[in-house]
């Protein structure tokens, strides 16, 4: 078990709130003005591969001087490919539904908005989408759904099992992960009875006077029932979860401390560690009228993230499109495993080819218009090795980022070649004829790079028979 002297919680403490803003406020505080060798020090217990403190990550996030903070992002891009490599595991969300009882001022879907065109996907019109998605070469969804009565968990399980049975072509959804509010353990064992892979329920805020403010109502309003979602999600034997903040509601610094208090609770309480973190920012919504005091800036945003790969190398980092190419090209080389690609948030829209947002039947609006085969194309050109894997969650290997991080050799033996088959799959099926070149190039050179040994052979066949139309072949 991984235990940090300075963490109150305990295993009994499961399903209790965990944040005392006090805390944070005196880690951030008392590490006011860090010297040089201290941020040094830091920065390379990570690289030795040691999650960080909250009073280690909190002298980071008071590291200030413009040479630190580039020693900050050159050691999480060091991290990112001493542990890593050049993989970038690509999804796309599908907005399931809009309804919602809550009143989240940031949000396009809250229920006070009467602009808001209310839509839910009628089970056919959920396959047309998914068809559409696996005409493109995805494999890997994230569902999302407002909350609301009709988004119970049946329903949610019944939308899962949809989507999995979508078999188009050589196309299939090999996971599926969800998005959605938190539930009561009853209900999240019949989700998880449906076989999805990572259930995220992002907190927004750890700050409780501002979650209340911006949570005016609703079930959402509830900080403490939020926070300990994911606990729940836990006891019904969901272990992959993901956590998020939502940036731009208060004070980034104490944020970032808030993620790493939920990391460091998990880890004590169920000795393992969140399976992703997502970093949102806020973006522009419909009917949308919040204040930009806590606005983070582009050059705030990419320290937060390096500081988060920082402070927790063995997590997944999810980065949306709700970023603009250039900030995720920027920041995809600080550790984040995997990007959304070919996004589109209104319902129906993957299925009808219409790239135009209209934010009055959507979230919030990207940023990031790219088509999946153009993210594809311009990863290639940077030598990424894009991938849809899901070897792991189909084989039962929970906790894949851990093994990734910690056990000697893993990515070697699975990851790479894994994301390699996946691309050659995505090659042969949906590339268009210069993308599958250059997808050749990227596995000839990787290949060339392998060690001698029965991986690379039992590869070298693999990727034979998936040229002789072989499919879903992993290690
Ligand atoms: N309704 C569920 C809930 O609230 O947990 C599902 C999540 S919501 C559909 C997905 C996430 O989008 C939210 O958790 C929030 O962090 C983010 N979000 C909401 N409004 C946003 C905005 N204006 N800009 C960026 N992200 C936003
Ligand atoms: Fe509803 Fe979720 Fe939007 Fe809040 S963030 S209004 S709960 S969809």
């Amino acid at each position: 078990m991984i235990y940090h002297p300075e963490t109150y919680a305990i295993p009994d403490e499961r399903m209790k709130p965990f944040i005392d803003e006090n805390e944070i406020w005196d880690f951030i505080n008392k590490t006011a003005n860090p010297t040089k060798e201290r941020v040094r020090e830091i920065i390379q217990r990570s690289l030795d591969k040691h999650r960080l403190s909250l009073e280690e990550t909190a002298t980071l996030l008071n590291a200030t001087d413009p040479e630190l903070i580039e020693e900050i992002k050159n050691g999480a891009k060091e991290l990112k490919e001493k542990v890593y490599g050049k993989r970038i595991v690509l999804f796309a969300p599908l907005y399931v539904g809009n309804f919602c009882v809550n009143n989240c001022k940031y949000c396009g879907f809250r229920a006070s908005n009467k602009k808001q065109v209310r839509t839910t996907l009628s089970e056919e019109e959920l396959v047309r989408e998914v068809e559409a998605l696996e005409d493109n070469g995805q494999k890997r969804l994230i569902l999302v759904y407002g909350e609301h009565p009709k988004y119970d968990a049946n329903f949610i399980a019944n939308s899962v099992r949809t989507v999995y049975k979508v078999k188009k072509g050589n196309g299939e959804i090999r996971r599926v992960n969800i998005n959605a509010a938190p539930l009561d353990i009853e209900d999240f064992k019949i989700v998880h009875e449906s076989g999805i892979g990572t259930y995220q329920v992002f907190q927004e805020t750890y700050h409780r006077p501002t979650y209340t403010d911006v949570h005016i109502s609703g079930k959402k309003s509830d900080y403490d029932y939020r926070l300990t979602g994911l606990d729940r999600a836990q006891e019904a034997g969901i272990d992959d979860v993901g956590i998020g903040a939502l940036f731009g509601l208060y004070d980034w610094r104490f944020e970032v401390l808030g993620l790493i208090r939920h990391v460091n609770h998990f880890e004590v309480c169920y000795n393992v560690g969140p399976h992703t973190i997502s970093f949102p920012r806020i973006k522009d919504a419909s009917e949308y009228n919040m204040d930009d005091k806590w606005r983070v800036s582009d050059e705030e945003f990419v320290r937060l993230v390096a500081i988060l790969r920082l402070a927790v190398p063995y997590t997944g980092m999810i980065l949306t499109a709700r970023e603009p190419a250039e900030i995720r090209d920027e920041i995809m080389s600080f550790g984040v495993s995997q990007i959304d690609g070919g996004t589109k948030l209104e319902m129906g829209a993957y299925s009808k080819e219409d790239d135009n947002q209209d934010l009055n039947k959507e979230q919030f609006k990207i940023n990031d218009n790219r088509s999946l085969g153009e993210i594809i194309d311009e990863l290639l050109d940077k030598d990424y090795i894009p991938s849809f894997c899901t070897a792991c969650y189909r084989l039962g290997r929970t906790g894949e980022h851990f093994m990734e991080f910690s056990v000697p050799g893993f990515i070697k033996r699975y990851c790479t070649p894994n994301a390699m088959l996946t691309l050659a799959e995505y090659m042969e099926d949906y590339a268009k004829p210069e993308v599958k070149a250059k997808g050749e190039k990227v596995i000839t050179k990787n290949l060339a790079e392998m060690e001698e040994g029965k991986t690379k052979e039992l590869l070298k066949e693999r990727l034979e028979k998936i040229r002789e139309g072989e499919r879903d072949l992993y290690f």
